[in-house]
């Protein structure tokens, strides 16, 4: 899977959703510099490409739950950061001031990159090359290989178009109305 689709598409749906489904007073709540998290989300779990690089260099054995595609491309770690999001949610109700309003930061933030997280072991997981529910299972994904590289890169194209068109769109028509 392209890293691209990674960053882009879990980011453009964010920023759609964001902009078309949400009330003005929770849009607030969401300042836009933070849809930026999604993509950090997006791009984590291929960390795992990174330590196989360090692993190497030190001539260190990787570890089996560290081989590409494994722990870092399973479902629980998207809902483990839901879950401290949801603590963090529930922090907001009981705290004043600047401690509420840092819960709120850390409940949007751990929200977000969890989203983007998401995204990654679906995409991959429907590309058929990870194990979504390790450790539960090895078990390849929701149906092995139902999208190919090529139809990676059209995805990438089409999104971008997408989202062009609403930036144009959306905020030119904002200054008029
Ligand atoms: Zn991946």
């Amino acid at each position: 899977m392209l890293a691209t689709t990674h960053v882009i598409l879990p980011i453009v749906v964010v920023d759609l959703i964001r902009d078309y489904f949400l009330r003005h007073k929770h849009r607030r709540l969401i300042p836009r510099k933070y849809v930026f998290f999604v993509g950090v989300g997006g791009i984590l779990p291929d960390l795992d490409v990174a330590l196989a690089y360090i692993f190497n260099f030190l001539s260190i054995n990787l570890p089996d739950m560290l081989r590409h595609g494994r722990i870092t491309h399973s479902i629980l770690l998207p809902i483990l950061f839901f879950t401290l999001a949801a603590g963090l949610w529930g922090g907001t109700k009981f705290s004043k001031g600047k401690s509420k309003k840092q819960h709120h930061q850390w409940f949007l933030i751990l929200t977000l990159v969890g989203i983007g997280m998401l995204s990654h072991v679906l995409l991959d997981g429907f590309a058929g090359l990870t194990t979504p529910y390790y450790p539960i299972s090895n078990a390849v994904a929701f149906g092995a290989q139902r999208i190919n590289q090529q139809m990676m890169i059209s995805i990438d194209a089409v999104i971008l178009l997408v989202w062009l068109f609403h930036e144009e769109w959306h905020h030119n028509i904002r200054k008029f109305v």
